[in-house]
């Protein structure tokens, strides 16, 4: 069997510290994951990825690690299809989606650093799930529920996904559900624990079969779920609800629901980050004389003053009158620019009264920036 580098699939000195293993593994394999992979590449992810394991779990493990810096790769490759690292079984994909990288050290302490019982049972996760829907800007500003129907995988409930109702002790492990794999290298005989693969680590082996699911343990179901969709969410924000995917298999955690929020355009507002923005129509003599008015809001109507000498579109800021900042009691505001609209028909008298003010030269200064002269 052909030397692998591991130093140098994880792009490390051969003197590197521990801590700089657990980073260059880190880095890579958060870009190999084979979920980031796009679509005509996704092979070539999958074998980098399971390299970068490979190499992480012989050079996180001290002992490993000294053994294939004396003798190479051939030393972990002996025996009889038990794994170099011991890592088969364990799902990575779940450093990857619990919520960021807080616990990555534990996790990877837990894979790399050798012996112990492994928690996890082995059970695949169940896929993530996306949903698309739509709200109104009134909806953004109070927040909102939403009831989405799914039809999806989920455990079946006459066996509770166990896939049968009658079980015995698992004989392979006698119960426990781990089995211990012996491997053989120039160096004697390892012992690791892992789940036991007859019974998936669950301890125990069906004598029946549940009619309902067929022994699968899950169903498909038409399942409504309550989305509470906060107020101040953006257009095309994903809201994660956990566990709502579909379920896992042999009991593997369930997927996420991720619901995708879009925000329909609004008859008069337009929502700019936080305010809102309203082109409120007035007529002249509001503009010339000042007038009090109501202006419509996301939630109801306020009062304006708009002072006398008002050039149209003037903007006035109404405080607080916004949409609210997603998480935060604090709020945008409104902004109405006023419009002054031109009458297209006249009566005899307004006709008179307009041919008067037309009596009235526009404004000396800016006569004098026209044409240099009053
Ligand atoms: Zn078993
Ligand atoms: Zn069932």
């Amino acid at each position: 069997m052909a030397e692998k580098d591991y130093y140098k699939t994880l792009g490390i000195e051969k003197s590197a510290p521990k801590e700089e293993i657990k980073k260059a593994y880190k880095k890579l394999a958060l870009k190999y994951h084979p979920d980031r992979a796009p679509e005509d590449k996704k092979k070539e992810y999958e074998e980098k990825f399971k390299e970068i394991n490979e190499a992480a779990s012989i050079l996180a493990d001290d002992k490993k690690r000294q053994q294939y810096d004396q003798f190479g790769s051939s030393a972990f490759q002996g025996g009889a299809g038990g794994g170099a690292g011991g890592f088969q079984g364990f799902d990575f994909s779940d450093i990857f989606r619990q919520g960021g990288f807080g616990d990555f050290d534990d996790v990877f302490d837990h894979i790399f650093g050798g012996g112990g019982r492994r928690s996890s049972r082995g059970g695949r996760r169940g896929s993530d799930l996306a949903y698309e829907t739509e709200i109104t800007l009134e909806e953004v500003h109070a927040g909102t529920t939403q009831s989405i129907s799914l039809n999806k995988l989920e455990r079946c409930p006459d066996c509770d996904g166990k896939g049968a109702h009658k079980f015995e002790a698992c004989h392979h492990c006698r119960g426990s559900g781990y089995t211990q794999k012996t491997q053989r290298t120039p160096f004697g005989i390892f012992q690791q624990t892992g789940p036991c693969s007859a019974c998936y680590g669950r301890g125990e082996l069906p004598q029946d079969k549940c009619s309902k699911c067929n022994g699968e343990g899950v169903v498909r179901r038409r399942k409504e779920i309550e989305v509470n969709i906060p107020a101040g969410v953006e257009e095309s924000m994903r809201l994660r609800v956990r566990g709502e995917g579909e379920v896992g298999e042999n009991g593997g955690p369930s997927g996420d629901l991720y619901v995708i929020v879009h925000v329909k355009d609004h008859p008069i507002f337009v929502r700019k980050g936080d305010d809102l923005h309203l082109t409120l129509p007035i007529s002249f003599s509001q503009a010339a004389l000042g007038d009090e008015v109501e202006v419509p809001t996301i939630d109801g109507k306020a009062k304006l003053k708009i002072p006398a000498g008002t050039a149209s579109e003037t903007i006035f800021r109404m405080n607080n009158k916004g949409l609210p900042v997603l998480n935060q009691d604090v709020y945008g505001d409104e902004m109405v620019k006023v419009r002054i609209e031109v009458p297209k028909k006249l009566t005899k008298k307004q006709q008179e009264l307009i041919k008067q003010l037309g009596e009235e030269k526009p404004s000396k200064s800016f006569l004098k920036k026209v044409f240099g002269k009053e």
